[in-house]
């Protein structure tokens, strides 16, 4: 039978009691996890989002409450009343933090009932349900103290952030949500005006634009914990909806922005006990492509940096690699430690890998007993030997090669660094490796439409050095597009980039000629961004910033490879809230006062 609360009080939480606290008389309110019936004696473990407490009822002291707990099923709601007790030695439970006492209960309340559980909440990792399933019962499933723990970290986490934020001099500002499209390389979630027929509202990829307008304002140092819609395709670390730590500061140099993330990240980690060293080391993105093969390199992998065979290969009569070499490609490779020892199922599964970075194919050296390798008949065992020996393999080690356009050489050689080493546990656990990477360049190259794309955003300001390149690529060399280096930056920590910005253009000329590049006439980039080039031509001091993933970040303090373990609410990879069965569809009434027509195809 249900009962009421009444004016009834909790006097702890389900994590709270300890030994010292035995003889107390308490009130503990939370959700059966489990029950365990001995005849006489029913065992209930109590959970709240605190802990878990053991409660147990006797039928020859308190008879009623006993039977009440007969009737008591798993996530029913209770309230117990009963004395602290210390548990019998041999029966405390080191596993739980409460696990020396109990509760003797004298009254029982069964304040809800419940269904029985559509999964298993207490499975272990491997016998979870399907993630479909839990996302659909997100309510049930945030009732793991897994995913409880990660909340709370968020939580302090983003307190840890205002509270340095605010020692640090920031002011935390909010911007609309409801504006025109701020590019950040993916597509605008859109909003139709009711009242303005015809016209749409973009959602915020970020607030950049805003929070550059604040510094026009003279609001100086801003920041904001951000939530920011991108509507592109959904990766494991992706969302479309997500928050970040957005922050602004006007004549800010690359060093003070350094300085002040390093400061926080130190901040942050110490909350998992983790002391971070800074200054973080500083790469630029030249060095990392070339020594990683990635703009965001896992420093914790033990070396397996990318070693260049381009030139050992010059004379090769070996078609594929010669072909390679005079498109201006390159041939390169990574040595595994130990890896003369990987099967052939090993190999081909790495090819497979490989594959899906664009390479054409993965060749391999092994210097076991005997040296083998995909090579040695178009290359010679001479050659074959030369390359390993340029790479620095050793007895018993293997080496990954891979030749094609540089671009795909560095981008399916970084992603096997990061697969062998965790194919081969080479990552250890517990240690966390950031870096900076800098001087991004300013522009991409995209085939498919054969345009350049800011890498960063378009208002990212070039290199000093490399401005007067920039200028001759606008006017006419546009090969030197690709050239031009950005005062971008990103932090890296463990192989996620947890934080990017740069220093922006704060002169309306530059601005113009940057729309200029990427193909807009001054019509169009009147017509997007005109109150923005009117603004920059008011008094705009340079400034400069940055934004931090919040989710990202937690990921890498969790750790977890699922961002999905680190937000109360979130989408799945095909942007749906299972939950809530959204998106869905609006009735006929509301399409016509937003004056908009479903056409089916
Ligand atoms: N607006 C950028 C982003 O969201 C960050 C920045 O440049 O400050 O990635």
């Amino acid at each position: 039978m249900i009962e009421n609360l009444n004016n009834l009080e909790r006097t702890h939480s389900c994590g709270a009691l300890r030994k010292e606290d035995a003889g107390q008389c308490v009130t503990l309110m939370g959700w059966c996890a489990r029950r365990r019936d001995f005849g006489p004696l029913t065992f209930i473990d109590l959970r709240d989002r605190d802990g878990i407490t053991q409660i147990v009822v006797n039928q020859e002291k308190a008879a009623n409450a006993h039977a009440k707990a007969k009737e008591v099923r798993g996530e029913y709601v209770l309230a117990a009343i009963g004395e602290v007790v210390l548990r019998d030695k041999n029966a405390r439970n080191p596993k739980l933090a409460t696990g020396d006492v109990e509760i003797q209960a004298t009254e029982m309340i069964i304040l809800n009932d419940a269904r029985t559980l559509p999964f298993q909440l207490d499975a272990s990792d491997e016998a979870l349900a399907s993630e479909d399933l839990r996302l659909k019962y997100r309510y049930l499933d945030l009732r793991r103290p897994e995913l409880q723990a990660n909340l709370r970290l968020r939580h302090r986490m983003v307190l840890e952030i205002n509270r340095y934020m605010d020692e640090q001099g920031f002011m935390q500002i909010e911007t609309p949500n409801l504006i025109k499209s701020t590019p950040e390389g993916a597509r605008d979630y859109i909003v139709p005006s009711r009242v303005q027929p015809g016209k749409f509202f973009a959602l915020p990829q970020s607030p950049q634009i805003f929070k550059q307008i604040c510094m026009i304002a003279g609001l100086d140092k801003y920041y904001q914990i951000a939530r920011c819609f991108r509507d592109e395709d959904l990766r494991a670390d992706r969302q479309p909806e997500f928050s970040q730590l957005d922050v602004e500061m006007s004549f800010a140099t690359p060093e003070q922005i350094y300085e002040l993330v390093e400061g926080l990240c130190a901040r942050i980690f110490r909350l998992i006990g983790v002391k971070l060293q800074t200054p973080f080391p500083r790469f630029n993105f030249a060095e990392v492509m070339r020594r990683f093969g990635s703009d965001k390199p896992d420093l914790r992998i033990p070396a397996m940096e990318l070693q260049d065979f381009s030139s050992a290969l010059a004379e090769t009569t070996f078609g594929p690699y010669a072909s390679v070499l005079s498109a201006g490609g390159e041939v390169k490779g990574i040595v595994v430690s130990g890896g003369a020892s990987m099967s052939r199922k090993t190999l081909d599964e790495l090819q497979e890998f490989a594959k899906r970075y664009g390479a054409t194919a993965l060749a391999w050296i092994k210097l076991g007993d005997e040296l083998s390798s995909s090579l040695l008949k178009a290359l010679g065992t001479d050659k074959v030997i030369d390359i390993a020996g340029l790479a620095g393999a050793q007895k018993g080690d293997g080496v990954l090669i891979v030749a094609g356009k540089s671009s795909i050489v560095a981008a399916s050689l970084g992603a096997l660094r990061n697969e062998v080493a965790r194919r081969e546990n080479l990552i250890p656990e517990g240690l966390f490796a950031p870096l900076w990477v800098t001087d991004f360049p300013m522009f991409e190259f995209h085939e498919d439409d054969g345009r350049y794309y800011s890498m960063h955003h378009p208002f990212t300001s070039p290199l000093d050095e490399d401005v007067p390149l920039f200028e001759r690529a606008v006017n006419g060399e546009t090969q030197l597009f690709g050239e031009i280096r950005a005062k971008a930056y990103d932090t890296v920590i463990n192989g996620v980039e947890v934080a990017g910005g740069s220093i922006r253009i704060h002169r309306r000329d530059v601005q113009q000629l940057v729309f200029k590049a990427l193909g807009m006439t001054d019509e169009m980039a009147r017509a997007r961004f005109g109150f923005f080039l009117d603004a920059l031509a008011y008094g705009t001091p340079p400034h400069g910033g940055i934004a931090s993933g919040i989710e990202r970040t937690l990921m890498v303090l969790v750790p977890t490879e699922n961002i999905r373990d680190v937000m109360a609410f979130p989408k799945t990879a095909s942007a749906q809230d299972l939950m809530i069965d959204a998106p869905g569809e609006v009735d006929a009434k509301q399409l016509e006062e937003l004056h908009l027509k479903i056409v089916q195809d």
